[in-house]
């Protein structure tokens, strides 16, 4: 599916609640003209950014950009619809295949990876709304390594409240991980929900065969005493189901400043996870 239509169609999803936030596509492109006044619209209904169009004068797509200037250690280029990387690996952007949710999580390319906004203003999730919770596997794994022993080559150990967490230097992450914790340090009274944390462990989400985000040694957990997660607060949902009960007992100063330094947090999803934190500098 082209990114432009991804976008409205999340955008539609969101408005009205489909089941099948990529599943289908509303309809044919006709010319630029439309096109830009669609996208200013969803922009307008703050369910798009604004720079969502592609850039005519290049012609990269703006997410596709906004990946490459997100990590700039990567020297990664656009190229006939792949993201490159200067050993010549080529990732697909956008397969082109029309994917229900949960297709779409267990199956994501690039382009549906960029296509929903993470909006660092949500209170409670809406339906769906899980930007950065599907990843396409092939990107961190070309990145971040391809099996546990080559992504432990890469990882370091920080220094997080007393403890040794093992973290990734790929990206840098390692060192925005120690920003976070420095800036946390200023204020005592958040130092309890640090306790405990944790960090790289190489295993799939439990249920799915897809890796979990701290396979690559970017993500981290702090103190499950103080976190909710949507399973544990609704017992026998699954992935489609409506009107979850949202909990959240992590401050968010403590989310503002992980933000801050280019982590995401698992509570801005609809499927929230709220003690996650990944790096994942592509969504600001
Ligand atoms: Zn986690």
């Amino acid at each position: 599916m082209h990114y432009r239509q991804i976008f409205f169609v999340a955008a539609a999803a969101l408005l009205l609640g489909c089941n099948h936030a990529t599943g289908q596509q509303t309809g044919q492109q006709t010319d630029k003209q439309t096109d830009t006044v669609n996208t200013a619209d969803a922009a307008e209904a703050g369910l798009v950014k604004a720079d969502a169009h592609p850039d005519v004068a290049t012609g990269i797509p703006a997410l596709a950009q906004r990946l490459i200037d997100a990590y700039p250690e990567q020297k990664l280029v656009y190229r006939d619809n792949h993201i490159v990387f200067p050993d010549g690996t080529q990732i697909i952007y956008d397969d082109g295949k029309e994917k229900t949710f949960e297709q779409m999580l267990d199956n994501c390319d690039i382009e549906d990876m960029l296509a929903m906004t993470y909006n660092p203003d949500t209170k409670v999730p809406a339906y769906l709304e899980d930007a950065g919770r599907a990843r396409s596997e092939a990107f961190f794994k070309k990145m971040y390594g391809n099996s546990e022993a080559a992504v432990r080559k890469n990882l370091v150990s920080v220094n997080w409240f007393g403890q040794r967490l093992l973290f990734t230097r790929v990206n840098g992450a390692d060192r925005q991980l120690l920003k976070v914790a420095e800036e946390i340090a200023k204020y005592p009274e958040l130092k309890k929900y640090m306790e405990q944390s944790s960090s790289f462990y190489w295993r799939p989400v439990r249920g799915a065969n897809r890796l979990s985000a701290h396979s690559y040694g970017m993500t981290i957990d702090i103190c499950t005493k103080y976190s909710n997660y949507w399973l544990w607060s609704n017992r026998g949902a699954g992935e489609m189901t409506k009107g979850l009960k949202y909990e959240n007992r992590i401050p968010l100063q403590i989310v503002k400043i992980f933000e801050k330094h280019g982590f995401i947090w698992g509570g801005r999803w609809y499927h929230y996870d709220t003690m996650h934190f990944e790096y994942r500098p592509e969504f600001f």
